[in-house]
């Protein structure tokens, strides 16, 4: 079934030959847990078959263009997709962790001011295939290192791109696809409301982080547009819903920006918002992008981060990765994408979500 829906192109050169059912299911797992990106890689398909499909379906959907290799070990890649748009995607290494962090859209229409993605706006959304790709090419790059966590929170807002989001984490997810536990998965979002509260009806068990930035509404207006449609009341409604509803832990992003959001009445407004024990605070620096703002100094972070633990909030400050190739939090920009033609990113707050 899940085969089915993530690859129909596949399944449509199946039918007009009158293959048998399971030759998907063969497709499905090379694709997914075979990692492969040639069909003639695929020895347990006949050979008349694979040519039929090399001739029809790519194996591969998106190229990939480039990989830059951080001081730190984190690599950030940039894919093109079959229409010529440009997407990012990074692994971060840490001790026996390796994260992909990986995109749903070609840039993002959320506009969050603090943020290099937000400046470019939005071409497109991706399909589930161009989501769990950016994975299965993760994977096989750092071979015979195994990928052992996917966060979705590169370019695009996950939630704008629900279903194929979902379907791409589901493929991830499936046993007999990826076979990624669905605790090693965690999906962030700026805040959509109704979406929050349809993820934690979900069945599998993924993480969720909702990205605050500040516990105050006249500010958050400031530097999320978001927050013109969903208060700060309906945004915590809709955490409470998510924690009721999995008792899963709930992860609220906040990165620290000098004399915005950084101050010891962000850390006591916060203390009172945050007050439920599933409620996580993780702070992060700001990375440098083009966008005005400016990083609270590491000794500032770290007083921020003490003042929250001492007012009784479960908090983790961190560490930034990638910085020197661009591809720490906030910094994901594909500079081909600059200037092309796309929806600007602003109007978030007066436009319909999908
Ligand atoms: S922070 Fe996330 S939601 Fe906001 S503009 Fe950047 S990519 Fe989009």
């Amino acid at each position: 079934m899940r085969a089915r829906e993530f690859i129909p192109d596949v399944q449509r050169v199946l039918d007009d030959r009158v293959e048998p059912a399971y030759r998907l299911e063969q497709a499905y797992r090379a694709l997914c847990s075979g990692l492969v990106r040639d069909w003639e890689e695929v020895s347990a398909l006949p050979k008349s078959l694979r040519a039929a499909l090399s001739a029809e379906v790519p194996a591969a959907v998106l190229e990939l263009a480039h990989i830059w290799r951080a001081n730190d070990g984190t690599r950030k890649y940039l894919f093109r997709t079959h229409d010529g748009d440009l997407i990012e995607t990074v692994m971060i290494p840490e001790r026996s962790r390796r994260t992909v962090c990986i995109s749903t859209q070609v840039g993002c229409p959320m506009g969050c001011t603090f943020c290099a993605t937000g400046t470019l706006g939005i071409k497109r959304s991706l399909n589930a295939r161009e989501i769990a790709e950016q994975a299965f090419v993760v994977t096989r790059d750092i071979a015979p290192e195994r990928l052992t966590n996917v966060v979705v929170m590169g370019m695009g807002e996950p939630f704008l791109n629900y279903n194929q989001t979902l379907l791409a984490l589901k493929v991830l997810n499936d046993a007999d696809g990826f076979s990624l536990a669905a605790r090693s998965i965690a999906v962030s979002t700026s805040g959509l409301v109704d979406k929050i509260r349809r993820f934690a009806d979900e069945p599998e068990q993924f993480h969720l982080a909702i990205s605050l930035h500040t516990p105050f509404e006249k500010e958050r207006k400031m530097i999320m547009p978001v927050a013109s449609r969903y208060s700060i009341p309906e945004l915590m409604s809709a955490a409470a819903y998510y924690v009721e509803h999995t008792r899963r832990k709930l992860f609220f992003e906040y990165t620290l920006l000098a004399d915005v959001n950084d101050q010891q009445r962000h850390v006591e407004a916060l203390a009172e918002l945050l007050d439920h024990p599933l409620y996580h605070l993780n702070l992060l620096r700001f990375n440098w992008t083009d966008t005005g703002f400016v990083a609270t100094s590491k000794s500032a972070a770290k007083k921020f981060l003490h003042y929250a633990r001492e007012l009784g909030l479960s908090a983790t400050l961190r560490p930034s990765r990638g910085k020197d190739i661009e591809a720490a939090c906030g910094q994901l920009a594909v500079r081909g994408l600059r200037g092309q033609p796309q929806r600007a990113a602003v109007p978030f707050a007066q436009s319909s979500p999908t």
